[in-house]
C-alpha cells in the first residue's frame, strides 16, 4: 500500500508513525515544503525570549530518523501543488532545484496545516515586519532584534500575540499590542480577560484596543504602524491575528471545505473524496459542545486527528471523539484557560445559560503560597450542565481547566462536579475544590 502524507509536523507524522506501525509493508513518502521535520510550533515564544536556548530542542524528530530509522521516505523542499483524487495523484514542486514531481498513492494525508493571516496593508512588505510560525521565522525574529530594535508591536491580543508579547518584555523591549476588538484575550469572557489586560499594564506593556490597523509606513524598514485612530512608531511589528488553512492545492469543487477553507472531515479523518483524509490545522474538528464541525488549530488536536488518521488510512478503525475547545496560556505570573463555551459562544449558539463568577484559591487558605483564582463557570439554565469553565490566576490554573474538560467531555452536571471526589491537602487544595464551590452555588 502506498502512502503519501503532505506536511511533515504534527498532524502529518502522528499519521506517519502509526502506518508504519500498522501496516509492515508500507510504503510512506512524506513530503514536507520546508527543511524541517516535527518540530514544536508552540515553543517558539520561548525560543525568541531564550528560555529555550537552541531551535534543535524543539525539534522531536528530525528527518533523518524518519528516513534512517523508520524507513519513512521523508522528503525536503517539496511543495506540493495539487492532487486529483480520482487518478490519486499528488503533484508538485521540489523548491531546490525547481523540478516538478508527481506521485501515485493508494491512500492521501493531507497534513498541510495553517499560514498566518497577512491582509494585504500598504507596506506589508516592508522590513521588520515579521509573523511567527516556523523556526525560520523565529530565527528571522531574533535576527531582527538587534539593539537599534526598542520598541515591538504585536498586531493582534490572542495567545500567540500575548505570549510573544511576554518574551520580548523579558528581552527588554517596549511593547505594544494593538487588537481590533475592545480588549485583549478576547476569546475569553470579560472578568477574564480584564485580568490579562492588568498583567499586561503591570508588565508595561501599552495596550491598544478597538483600533484597526490600516496601514505600515517606513522607507525601507517599517517605522510606524497606522490605525483608523491613530500612528504607533515602532521598530518592528509581528502581526499575530489568526491562521488560514493551507489548502489552496485542493479542488474545493471536489473536496469539501467550511467557510475558512478548512477541509471537512468526519470522525474517521476522511474527506469526501474516497482515499483521501485530512487532519490538524488544515482540517475541521467537530465540537463536542457545539455538536458540530468547528476550527480550532491547536496542536493537541492535531496530535490526535494525525494518529487517528493513520490507523484508519492503515485498517484500522477509530473515530476521533471530538474537541470540548480547550486551551492554556502563560502570560506573565498568570495562567489563563479555557474549555467548552464562553456566554457569546453560548449566547450565538442559541443555548440558554447560567453563568457565575466565583472567587476562589488555589489551595488551603492557611498555607503558604496559596493564591487567589478567579473562575468563571457556564452552565446549561435547563439542564444543570456544564458548559464552559475559564480561569485566571498564579497557579492552580491547569488543574481546574483539566477537570472542567474532562466533566465536560462526560457531559457532567453541576450536582455531579459537586460529588467528585477530587484529591485534598493542604499545600494542593481546600476540601472543597474552587470547582465544585462554583458549581454548588450553580445548582
Ligand atoms: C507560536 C505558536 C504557539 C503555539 N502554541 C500552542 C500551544 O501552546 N498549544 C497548542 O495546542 N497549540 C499551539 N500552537 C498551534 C500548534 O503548533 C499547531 O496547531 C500545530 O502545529 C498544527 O499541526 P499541523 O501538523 O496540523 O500543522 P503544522 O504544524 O503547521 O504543519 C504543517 C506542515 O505542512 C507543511 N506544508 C504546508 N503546505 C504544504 C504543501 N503545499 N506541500 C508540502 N508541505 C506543506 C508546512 O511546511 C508544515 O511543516 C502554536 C502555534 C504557534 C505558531
Amino acid at each position: 500500500m502506498k502512502y503519501i502524507i503532505i506536511g511533515g509536523d504534527a498532524a502529518g507524522m502522528s499519521a506517519a508513525m502509526q502506518i508504519i506501525r500498522a501496516d509492515e509493508s508500507a510504503d510512506v513518502t512524506t513530503l514536507e515544503m520546508g527543511g524541517i521535520y516535527s518540530y514544536a510550533q508552540c515553543g517558539l515564544p520561548y525560543y525568541i525570549g531564550g528560555l529555550t536556548k537552541s531551535s534543535d530542542d524543539l525539534i522531536a524528530r528530525s528527518r533523518d530518523t524518519f528516513d534512517e530509522e523508520f524507513g519513512i521516505d521523508a522528503r525536503v523542499y517539496h511543495k506540493v501543488k495539487a492532487i486529483d483524487g480520482e487518478k490519486k495523484i499528488v503533484s508538485g514542486v521540489n523548491l531546490k532545484n525547481g523540478q516538478s514531481f508527481e506521485l501515485s498513492y493508494d491512500k492521501c494525508l493531507l497534513a498541510t496545516g495553517a499560514a498566518p493571516i497577512i491582509p494585504p496593508f500598504d507596506g506589508a512588505d516592508l522590513e521588520g515586519i515579521h509573523t511567527l510560525k516556523t523556526i525560520p521565522d523565529a530565527e528571522a525574529i531574533i535576527e531582527d532584534m538587534n539593539e537599534n530594535v526598542s520598541t515591538v508591536t504585536i498586531i493582534g491580543g490572542g495567545y500567540i500575540g500575548l505570549e510573544v508579547a511576554e518574551n520580548l518584555v523579558e528581552k527588554g523591549k517596549t511593547v505594544r499590542v494593538i487588537d481590533q476588538a475592545e480588549r485583549l484575550g478576547s476569546a475569553y469572557d470579560k472578568e477574564i480577560s480584564e485580568q490579562i489586560e492588568q498583567e499586561a499594564k503591570r508588565h508595561g506593556v501599552e495596550i491598544v484596543t478597538s483600533e484597526s490597523v490600516d496601514r505600515f509606513e517606513g522607507e525601507d524598514r517599517v517605522q510606524s504602524v497606522v490605525t483608523n485612530k491613530g500612528t504607533y512608531t515602532t521598530d518592528m511589528v509581528i502581526v499575530a491575528i489568526g491562521v488560514k488553512p493551507n489548502t489552496s492545492m485542493i479542488d474545493s469543487s471536489h473536496v469539501h471545505v467550511a467557510d475558512n477553507g478548512a477541509i471537512v472531515v468526519n470522525a474517521y479523518m476522511e474527506t469526501n473524496v474516497p482515499g483521501l483524509y485530512a487532519a490538524g490545522d488544515c482540517a475541521t474538528q467537530y465540537h463536542r459542545i457545539k455538536q458540530k464541525n468547528d476550527y480550532q488549530p491547536l496542536g493537541t488536536h492535531a496530535n490526535k486527528q494525525g494518529r487517528i488518521a493513520g490507523i484508519n488510512m492503515s485498517g484500522g478503525s477509530q473515530p476521533f471523539q471530538g474537541i470540548v475547545g480547550t486551551s492554556i496560556m502563560k502570560f506573565f505570573d498568570l495562567t489563563v484557560g479555557k474549555t467548552g463555551l464562553g456566554e457569546k459562544e453560548a449566547e450565538d449558539l442559541g443555548i440558554p445559560w447560567d453563568s457565575l463568577s466565583f472567587e476562589g484559591h488555589s489551595h488551603a487558605g492557611y498555607y503558604p503560597e496559596n493564591e487567589a483564582l478567579l473562575l468563571k463557570i457556564l452552565s446549561h439554565k435547563e439542564t444543570g450542565h456544564l458548559l464552559g469553565l475559564e480561569a485566571v490566576g498564579k497557579t492552580g490554573i491547569d488543574k481546574r481547566i483539566d477537570v472542567a474538560a474532562t466533566a465536560l467531555y462526560h457531559k457532567m452536571t453541576m450536582a455531579d462536579i459537586e460529588n467528585l471526589d477530587l484529591s485534598y491537602a493542604p499545600p494542593y487544595n481546600g476540601v472543597w475544590d474552587p470547582i465544585q464551590q462554583a458549581a454548588r452555588r450553580m445548582k
